[in-house]
């Protein structure tokens, strides 16, 4: 699972995933959009019978982040450990936290990451799963970035944030603080022209808008979403509904 935003537990298991089938947990930076859920779905796994380890990785103050739920936690963790017979749900969840570079490595499967932009968050990383079906890079959230073109080049799939900066004014005219939130919208996401030079220059056999800022805003459509992304790449491009699933080109 890549990245834990409010409603990821309740989405992966309308998604068909039992969740003490979950094994890996990669989260890409400590904005609440990508972690809220993050203790939640452990527990929610430990509740439905999760018997083997979690493991999860993650940028700097993960592992304290994963000691802290468990202790807000604590009392219900040790009543059912006591009453119920469950085992223990913290030697069940082991957190990493990451630097760049190879993060995971197992037969099939090579796990990096790299840091990309995303002011003011600095601990902040791109995914990439090397498997034996296919390579699959994650951006998570990122300013356009030249390094994530090289890391993701050649790649099956990309998933790629993405900002479309006509919708920015409607979104941030809703809150009191809207210049501030324009500013960190501009300096901190990709706009669509720029996931498109970014694509021209990756090169992927598809390219996944995802993230799309602003998210819920029914008037801009698939069509708008991806133009901007043309102007640049003739490459395959869609954009991400919930619920999605991509079959992989070698699966
Ligand atoms: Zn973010
Ligand atoms: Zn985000």
């Amino acid at each position: 699972m890549i990245d834990c935003g409010y409603g990821a537990a309740r989405g992966i298991v309308n998604a068909g995933v039992r969740l003490p089938d979950l094994r890996y947990i990669f989260i890409t930076h400590h904005h609440s959009d990508h972690n809220l859920d993050y203790g939640k779905i452990v527990n929610a796994a430990w509740a439905a019978g999760l018997n083997d380890p979690i493991r999860s990785f993650g940028p700097r103050g993960l592992k304290a982040m994963t000691d802290a739920y468990w202790e807000l936690n604590k009392f219900d963790a040790e009543t059912r450990i006591a009453d119920e017979g469950k085992p223990d749900p913290r030697k069940l969840h082991i957190a990493s936290d990451i630097e760049e570079g190879v993060i995971l490595g197992m037969p099939g499967v090579r796990v990096s990451a790299i840091r990309v932009p995303h002011p003011p968050v600095t601990d902040n990383f791109a995914f990439k799963f090397e498997t034996r079906v296919g390579t699959i890079v994650f951006s998570g959230d990122t300013a356009y970035c030249r390094k994530l073109a090289a890391f993701a080049r050649g790649c099956d799939i990309l998933v790629h944030e993405a900002l479309f900066e006509p919708g920015i004014d409607r979104m941030a005219a809703r809150v009191p603080f809207a210049a501030t939130l324009k500013q960190h919208l501009l300096d901190s996401h990709t706009g669509t022209e720029d996931v498109g030079r970014l694509a021209q220059i990756a090169q992927p056999k598809l390219l996944v808008l995802s993230h799309l800022v602003p998210g819920d805003d029914p008037t801009i459509t698939d069509e708008m979403w991806l133009q901007g992304v043309r102007a640049h790449d003739a490459g395959k491009a869609i954009v991400a509904k919930d619920q999605m699933a991509i079959e992989l080109p070698h699966a």
